[in-house]
């Protein structure tokens, strides 16, 4: 299954090229009072909403996808967790190219003495939604990358048992300015976590551990590469994740980024695309 959020806020179901509004099967969900949880009730309500959203999907009249202004398929996860180098090749180039270590010793080591980073989920924007870039002066640069969703609480769990907590995965593009400060601070401006063009249901994609991703800048190839170079793979990050933090339903786990980083400007588009998954186009804009 393949759910999206589009609009303002509706939910679809998308099938070949097409979206079917299914956002009456969301009635089902329990109304909330502040406090509010830290995690995302449509996710975590996704098993038992499945039959009412397919249900909801055959009444629905399928209408173009073009027509569509997708938003990010997660409304309100509680934390990204991210990975930093976890690709060789980009570790490589990060070793090698100071505009890009800038001296920071950890960003030049292997991701199992790094450790991974949050960024704020006030970062987050859609395909539709363009990225904003806030300080022309300093280089920003997209990042490529499979987006795991967390389905349900996990707390130390095992590698053998991570892939049955994924609800599902998208395309992410963790944008980053370079610099010398923590990594905090220079990935979580507002837009500069685009995720989409939708949620792809685990079950639809059992294996995240050969997949192609890319990145193309004004139609310029940027970004090639397979999930199967990943150093920490989707099982091994999430028990990684895991043994830190209680990881919630609509948690976003970034898997890193492989080698080809490289900057973006106002007026630049980018396509990004995951096998299996799908493929989108973001505009970057000025502040
Ligand atoms: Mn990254």
């Amino acid at each position: 299954m393949r759910i999206c959020q589009f609009n303002d806020h509706r939910f679809g179901i998308v099938e070949r090229g097409t979206v079917r509004d299914v956002t009456s099967a969301l009635a089902a969900l329990p109304s909330q009072r502040y406090p509010f949880p830290c995690s995302d009730i449509f996710i975590a309500a996704l098993p038992a909403l499945r039959e009412s959203l397919n249900a909801a999907a055959a009444q629905a009249t399928p209408q173009p996808l073009t027509q569509a202004r997708l938003l990010s398929p997660v409304a309100n996860p509680g934390k990204i967790v991210a990975a930093p180098v976890n690709y060789q090749k980009h570790l490589d180039e990060a070793r090698t190219d100071a505009a890009l270590h800038h001296n920071n010793t950890g960003h030049q080591q292997e991701i199992r003495r790094t450790g991974l980073f949050l960024k704020a989920p006030s970062s987050i924007i859609g395909p539709s939604q363009p990225v904003v870039i806030r300080h022309p002066d300093r280089r920003t640069d997209h990042e490529v990358e499979l987006a795991a969703v967390i389905g349900r609480p996990c707390k130390a769990v095992s590698r053998d048992q991570a892939l049955s907590y994924v609800a599902g995965y998208c395309i992410g593009l963790d944008i980053t300015i370079r610099g010398p400060e923590e990594r905090s601070f220079r990935k979580s401006l507002d837009t500069y976590t685009v995720l989409g063009p939708w949620l792809v249901t685990a079950d639809e994609l059992p294996d995240p551990s050969g997949l192609d991703l890319a990145i193309d800048v004004n139609g310029e190839a940027r970004q090639r590469a397979n999930t199967r170079d990943l150093i920490l793979g989707v099982p091994e990050l999430i028990e990684l994740a895991s043994s830190f933090y209680t990881l919630l339903p609509g948690d976003v786990l970034l898997t890193g980024t492989p080698e080809g980083v490289a900057p973006i400007r106002p007026g630049d588009v980018m396509h990004a695309c995951i096998q299996g998954i799908g493929e989108m186009t973001v505009q970057v804009r000025p502040a």
